[in-house]
């Protein structure tokens, strides 16, 4: 076991040997928008090493998959789709397989991937994305499997090179780990204790991003608005993002996901002042009932809930209000049931994530003897789901007439011939305009609403220097 250091900072040594050169990588990633983030980081080390990239894993020389233990079903979907790359490896013995990510970090699944699937070759966790380099050269010097799973991290490690997927949108780890242990959740075993970068750090990085002409910072930690609780001195997350928001060329700031009990007034403050931090709050709820929300260890109560939520609104009006729910908890009753739903009405969330609880391994709630059974969650779920589709049609009307400044990102993937783009409370807009404007922030008539798109006109095309900051 080595030793480890609390939030010891170490810059990424970059690998020169060009082992990746002439080859071609795929990597498959499931889950959060951490995982799509690391694998934005293991794109960074691999081209640094000389490898291309292909959407095609039959034309690839590495397969990489890039596991979550959050999501249902990731071990029956993983070893389906490693399973069947069999064949392939046999008949191309000179490919090789990887698996990493958070499933990998829980023992018990870790042995079952060494066991039943002999074919991969390479094998790392969340705690040493930046050894891939040196993992991936043993595997091609010796031939060998490799299996290297830290149980901790070793510290943080700065300087990381990232190949980001997004020329406009960029999303910035603040915080790794959590310190908050929600009986349902496998995240602080497989991304461990809370970890915050150092503000200079992460400003350095944003800086960059916007000298490289990125538009939006999306901020990630598995609970952000924790972040700066453990530095020492210990630091605010609303400090960091007044900072950010200094930025040049930085035109939005969002973040993701924050934890209601760690939502100060500061915070709060910081949402309806700081121009380029976005009028956008995913607050998780998770469940209504007090009795549900004491087993999930979430430390609030219902009221707590509805007077955070009464505090934001009365700060910030218009805030788009998002949030997620589990149903079907171990030991929900219908009448908690009941009060999850009383919740989705009273707080009116413009939109909510959706979730069936399906037992983590390894977490308090799964060893639970009062797992509800599949039919009530279905039924619970689609009542639940019937609600908020209603809420959310009627909150995307009210927003017909007005008009919304949006980011546009390009053409809509449906309809290639009109453009797309994000409205500040991060609402898909599709609307007629010029290709040029991509990148440009433009305002947009609302003419037409459905459950999650809007519609609209563009108003004017502003000059790109005047495009941003709050109406
Ligand atoms: S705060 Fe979020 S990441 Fe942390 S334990 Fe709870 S659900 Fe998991």
């Amino acid at each position: 076991m080595k030793k480890k250091l609390q939030n010891s900072i170490t810059n990424y040594t970059a690998r020169s040997r060009p082992i990746g050169v002439g080859k071609r990588a795929y990597i498959k990633t499931f889950g959060c928008q951490m995982n799509e983030h690391d694998t934005e980081i293991i794109m960074g080390e691999l081209s640094q090493i000389g490898y291309k990239f292909t959407g095609d894993p039959t034309e690839a020389d590495l397969i990489l998959f890039n596991t979550c233990a959050v999501r249902e079903n990731p071990e029956r979907k993983l070893f389906g789709q490693v399973g069947d790359l069999a064949a392939l490896k046999a008949r191309r013995p000179d490919l090789i397989i990887g698996i990493c990510g958070c499933l990998v970090q829980q023992q018990t699944i870790l042995e079952r991937i060494i066991q039943r699937l002999p074919h991969v070759d390479l094998i790392f966790g969340t705690h040493n994305l930046h050894r891939l380099p040196y993992l991936l050269e043993t595997v091609l010097e010796t031939g060998r499997k490799v299996v290297e799973v830290w149980d901790e991290d070793q510290g943080i490690v700065e300087g990381m090179p990232v190949q980001r997927v997004d020329d406009l949108k960029a999303y910035v780890t603040v915080h790794y780990g959590c310190d908050k242990y929600c009986s349902f959740c496998i995240v602080p075993q497989t991304r461990g204790r809370q970890r915050s970068r150092r503000a200079g750090d992460i400003l350095a990085e944003i800086e960059e991003l916007g000298r490289q002409g990125y538009k939006e910072v999306m901020l990630l930690g598995q609970n952000v608005n924790a972040w700066g609780k453990d530095l020492d001195p210990p630091a605010d997350f609303a400090d960091l993002l007044w900072r950010i928001n200094d930025v040049p060329g930085i035109e939005r700031i969002r973040f993701t996901s924050p934890h209601p009990r760690d939502l100060t007034d500061r915070q709060i403050e910081t949402l309806r002042d700081a121009p380029k931090v976005m009028e956008q709050l995913h607050l998780p709820l998770q469940a209504g009932s007090d009795a549900v929300l004491y087993r999930m260890n979430r430390r609030y109560t219902q009221a707590d809930f509805l007077r955070l939520v009464e505090k934001v609104r009365s700060a910030i009006p218009d805030i788009v209000l998002t949030t997620d729910i589990i149903v079907g908890f171990p030991g929900e009753t219908e009448a908690d049931f009941q009060e999850t739903l009383k919740v989705v009405e009273e707080v009116q969330f413009d939109s909510a994530f959706t979730f069936v609880y399906s037992p983590r391994p390894g977490t308090p709630a799964a060893r639970s003897t009062e797992q509800v059974p599949e039919e009530e969650k279905r039924d619970r779920i689609l009542r639940l789901i019937a609600l908020q589709n209603e809420i959310s049609r009627r909150k995307m009307e009210a927003r017909v007439g007005r008009t919304e400044e949006v980011l546009v990102e390009g053409p809509s993937e449906k309809d290639p011939e009109r453009l797309a783009g994000r409205s500040r409370g991060n609402h898909w807009v599709i609307f007629d305009g010029p290709r040029e404007l991509r990148g440009e922030i433009v305002p947009v008539r609302i003419t037409a609403a459905q459950t999650f798109n809007l519609f609209g006109e563009l108003t004017s095309v502003p000059a790109p220097a005047a495009a941003g900051g709050r109406a």
